[in-house]
């Protein structure tokens, strides 16, 4: 079996009480699975939870990251939250271009772009997010606007940074709506872009309603590395079961 990387999304979910008692559930639930060398887990939290998040993820040695990050290291930039704010609460890893912050708060391609050369000159590890709504998959462009996501974040990096970008495709018609992409319709695009990416070891999760029941099927799949999960990582038995029915 293949290693298979199981990152949550929390969104803006989560204080830093719920995550305390999130890890308390998750500890045990993890346990059996702690060290399987083919696991890679990751939470993602708010800002105002990230501190809580490191302490009870570092003693379970799993990954722990932002959802998102502004590409200036400080000044004049009211509300947002540096590379260096996060790099001195260890962190590591951040989600860049989530569907949610390109479509309700209007990230455009390029200040994703700058987000994800920020972060890898900070020797940290984006999850670059890109997908297509249903208009456009409708509409018969999802790869025309698939390249566009991709190809403007790593435009310009050399290879060695493309290769330290875990990619997320995640179509937008399959984010919190409980309708997944098919299996086949997920391995279509990852395979795409693997391709299109040109390197053929890139880790590629899926994202987009991702739960126990369609969780085999779905990370079976060839090019399939792994999933981001939104809705059912704010359970820890919803969110391991998720491995635990792949290993079935
Ligand atoms: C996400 O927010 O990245 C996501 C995939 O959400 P959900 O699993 O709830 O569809």
């Amino acid at each position: 079996m293949k290693k298979i990387y199981l990152y949550g999304n929390w969104k803006m979910n989560m204080t830093v009480a719920e995550t305390k008692k999130f890890f308390e559930g998750f500890s045990s639930q993890y346990q059996p699975y702690k060290n399987d060398a083919g696991l890679e887990v990751g939470v993602f939290a708010p800002f105002t939870s990230l501190w809580a998040l490191a302490d009870c993820a570092k003693n379970l040695g799993i990954v722990f990251g932002a959802e998102n990050v502004y590409s200036e290291d400080k000044g004049a930039f009211t509300g947002e939250v540096s590379i260096p704010m996060l790099q001195e609460i260890g962190i590591k890893y951040v989600i860049l271009g989530h569907s949610e912050r390109r479509h309700i708060f209007n990230e455009p391609d390029e200040m994703i772009a700058k987000k994800v050369k920020a972060v890898l000159a900070a020797g940290m590890t984006p999850i670059l997010c890109y997908g297509e709504t249903l208009e456009e998959r409708e509409g018969g462009n999802t790869f025309k606007v698939m390249e566009r996501q991709l190809k403007s974040a790593i435009d310009g990096l050399s290879a060695d940074d493309v290769k330290k970008i875990i990619y997320a495709y995640e179509p937008v018609w399959a984010i919190g709506t409980g309708k997944s992409a098919t299996s086949e319709q997920a391995q279509e695009v990852c395979a795409w872009s693997r391709n299109l990416i040109g390197i053929k070891d890139v880790v590629i999760l899926y994202g987009g309603s991702v739960k126990g029941s369609n969780a085999k099927e779905l990370l079976s799949m060839n090019d399939i590395d792994g999933a981001l999960v939104g809705g059912a990582s704010l359970k820890p038995d919803a969110f391991i079961e998720i491995y635990k029915a792949y290993k079935a």
